[in-house]
């Protein structure tokens, strides 16, 4: 994965994407559990007693009426803000305008509920785009596809990065060149190495073709440019030296039947700050202090990653503070 020195990410095996593999397990583990969930409930406030601990929250149900559920603990797993404009663009300005490859509830409902009862905040300002967004559609391609092999290639057919710089680095990389876009480029070999890629075969999102030629063709891009350029990169992936862009991983040549390529450009992807925890996920006040009973864990957090997350590490995230939080909300109510 991008930015990685190592491989270390884990994921279902083919490649399968990996967030909806999670919630089918994580929803048998609940069911298992006769976990009472309430989907399409609306967390509005948290209520704390006189000596501020925490009490309860404030719910509106499906039909929008309001109701309590008191308790002595609540663990804030809301996620982050990605798919709130006006809040990204308060604490990132440059960012106005971005499209988000996040879901419409990455609110930032959490950190707002948990500033409002004094929770301290930490590096709200670190805003992540991802740098392979298909443009229009907000389609996110994973990182997964550059990391079995593909390459990015811009509309003068020429490659303008080592495509596994950290997403940072290669998002403003493709917002310098003409329209700020890019396609990627890949293979047969490629598609058949990681399943995630049916997914936007499916949604019509891949030109394709039978020779690099043709697709430059469909692309309107120079061919013959576009031909020395998959023929230059094949033969650094065959010696294993990129010497233009001086990328390490160079896992497959891209001469494998067809070619195929997606059109690209970077969209908001994580918000890395949010409410400060401690390594027990409960979560800190302006003093420092715990906020007794006030726990968190997931993308509303903040300070987990530092200023760039990479790939793979938001579910390691969630998974360790997740179940971290849950041991120690539990303890503290008994
Ligand atoms: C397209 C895409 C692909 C990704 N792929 C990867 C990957 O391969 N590997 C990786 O590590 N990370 C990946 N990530 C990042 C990762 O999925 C997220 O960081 C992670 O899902 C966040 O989990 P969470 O539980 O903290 O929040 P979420 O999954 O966002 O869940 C928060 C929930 O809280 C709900 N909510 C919000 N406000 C309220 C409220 N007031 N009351 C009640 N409910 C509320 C939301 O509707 C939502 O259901 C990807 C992200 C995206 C968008």
């Amino acid at each position: 994965m991008a930015g990685a020195t190592n491989y270390r990410t884990h994921r279902p095996t083919g490649g399968a994407a990996v967030g909806a593999h999670l919630v089918d397990t994580l929803k048998v583990a609940a069911e298992k559990e006769k976990v009472d969930l309430r989907l399409w409930n609306e967390v509005k406030e948290i209520v704390l007693d006189k000596e501020g601990n925490v009490s309860g929250v404030k719910v509106t149900n499906k039909e929008g009426k309001e109701y309590t559920i008191n308790t002595k603990a609540v663990i804030i797993a809301a996620g982050g803000f990605s798919a709130n404009q006006e809040m990204v663009v308060s604490y990132k300005e440059d960012l106005k305008g971005f499209a988000t490859t996040n879901h419409n509830g990455a609110t930032g409902d959490g950190i707002v509920l948990g500033k409002g009862i004094g929770a301290d905040l930490v590096d709200m300002e670190e805003i992540q785009t991802h740098p392979t967004v298909v443009p229009e559609k907000a389609v996110m391609v994973t990182e997964a596809v550059r990391g079995n092999g593909a390459i990015l290639i811009n509309k003068d057919a020429k490659r303008f990065t080592n495509e596994l710089f950290t997403r940072d680095v290669v998002s403003k990389a493709i917002l310098e060149q003409k329209d700020g876009i890019a396609y990627l480029f890949f293979d047969e070999g490629l598609r058949k190495s990681l399943k995630a890629t049916e997914e936007y075969f499916n949604m019509g999102l891949v030109t394709e073709a039978d020779s690099v030629e043709e697709l430059a063709e469909k692309l309107s891009i120079d061919k013959n440019t576009m031909v020395e350029t998959i023929n230059k990169y094949n033969k650094a992936a065959l010696d294993k030296k990129d010497s233009e862009f001086n990328r390490e991983d160079l896992p497959r040549q891209l001469n494998e039947g067809k070619v195929y390529a997606i059109p690209v450009t970077p969209a908001v992807h994580h918000t890395m700050g949010g409410l400060k925890i401690n390594i027990n996920a409960e979560v800190l006040n302006k003093d420092a202090k715990v906020i007794p009973g006030l726990f968190a864990a997931g993308e509303v957090t903040g300070g987990v990653h530092g200023g760039n997350r990479l790939g793979g590490n938001a579910l390691a995230d969630i998974v360790t503070f997740g179940r971290t939080a849950g041991k120690n909300a539990a303890a503290f109510i008994k």
